[in-house]
């Protein structure tokens, strides 16, 4: 078991482009970490520096008390699940599961018992003789992990490894990793571009855009108390309302309402005004009135998207019981302490 600790880390490709740029990280012991965020901002350059499989430009990783930045990826100790599995086709699940422990030339007997047994607890022991190709999506995921584990690696890195799995089976690979991550306490690093998977998995999160990191916390803070409006814009499966307000008297005026002010800014000051579609409530109050304009469904209740006289639209989300028809006229009350102001000029969280 090992902490991991990114210092200063730059990664440069041949082309320029500075897919990690000057970031500072530390995963600790045990922990399940989650990278998140957009296409291209450099999740699987840093999990790939981590890894020894792209070479850090400036800067440092260690993994433990030991500095490996300038180590093979060989001798780091770290197992690696890619995207697409990376299983060798013409190899049985059992020589497979065995391959690492083969190329460290460990005794054929421990290669056999630690693959049986790995097996085992990943419910493979049926398949061991199988290859790759007989195995559904779900079962070749549960053999590249086998793989890794059964090396008794200090860090396990994972680069979207249920991204191939279909809506039902990713829920239930899910639930698997995390009990298999806590099983075994191995610090992991988890690469994902879908928020829920992270806000579900991990201990903690971090952001990251253009190879930094925008904010790290945990799934809750990084949920309910976005530190920018990017990370606002990314996390949550209905969108943050995010509005345009001014300050007033103590109050910010947001989509035709007159709101109290959460923060004391001088009258005049331009905000962003975000606030959760789950943390607002139809209701008589004081809050933001508008049309009803669209109702999607969303399983357990609906979002309900209003129009406001000045032609903002603001989301709620409401359960099935409460849905309104469209053209009424409805006023959302946020929630107590849930209204956050952002600076319109940099989109950092105000207070
Ligand atoms: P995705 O979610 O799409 O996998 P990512 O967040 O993992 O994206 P990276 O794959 O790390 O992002 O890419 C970061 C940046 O580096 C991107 O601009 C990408 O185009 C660039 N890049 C990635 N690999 C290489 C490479 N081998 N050579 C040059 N540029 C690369």
């Amino acid at each position: 078991m090992a902490q991991i600790t990114v210092a200063g880390l730059s990664t440069v490709y041949p082309n320029g482009v500075r897919a990690v740029d000057g970031l500072d990280l530390t995963v600790a012991d045990g922990e399940f970490f989650a990278l998140l965020g957009p296409s291209g901002c450099g999740k699987t350059t840093l999990l790939r520096t981590i890894a020894g499989l792209e070479q850090a430009t400036s800067g440092s990783v260690a993994i433990g008390p030991r500095d490996v930045t300038m180590v093979e990826p060989g001798k780091r100790n770290v197992a690696m699940v890619f995207q697409d599995y990376a299983l060798f086709p013409h190899m049985t699940v059992q020589e497979n599961i065995a391959y690492p422990m083969r190329v460290r030339k460990q005794p054929k007997a421990t290669q056999k018992e630690v693959a049986e047994r790995t097996a085992q607890s990943l419910s493979l022991g049926a398949l061991l003789e199988r290859r790759p190709g007989q195995l559904s999506g779900g079962q070749q995921q549960r053999v590249a992990l086998a793989r890794a584990v059964a090396i008794d690696a200090d860090v396990l890195l994972l680069d979207e490894p249920l991204s191939n799995l279909d809506a039902r089976l990713r829920l239930e690979a899910r639930t698997f990793l995390k009990r298999l991550q806590r099983e075994l306490g191995v610090t992991t690093v988890f690469v994902t571009h879908d928020q829920a998977e992270a806000l579900a998995l991990a201990d903690r999160i971090a952001v990251m855009e253009s190879g930094r990191i925008r904010q790290l916390g945990s799934p809750r803070e990084v949920f309910s108390r976005p530190t920018d409006t990017f990370v606002a814009n990314f996390i949550g499966s209905t969108p943050m309302n995010l509005l345009d307000g001014v300050i007033e008297g103590g109050h910010v005026l947001v989509a035709g309402a007159r709101l109290p002010s959460p923060l004391d800014l001088e009258d005049g000051t331009k905000v962003v005004v975000g606030v959760r579609p789950e943390y607002l409530a139809m209701e008589e109050g004081v809050g933001i009135t508008g049309t009803v304009s669209i109702v999607e469904n969303l399983g357990v209740g609906s979002l309900v998207t209003v129009e406001c006289p000045d032609g903002t639209l603001v989301g709620a989300t409401v359960r099935e019981q409460h849905e309104p028809a469209v053209g009424a006229s409805v006023t959302f009350v946020p929630e107590r302490g849930r209204l956050l102001l952002y600076s319109k000029e940099t989109g950092a969280i105000l207070g």
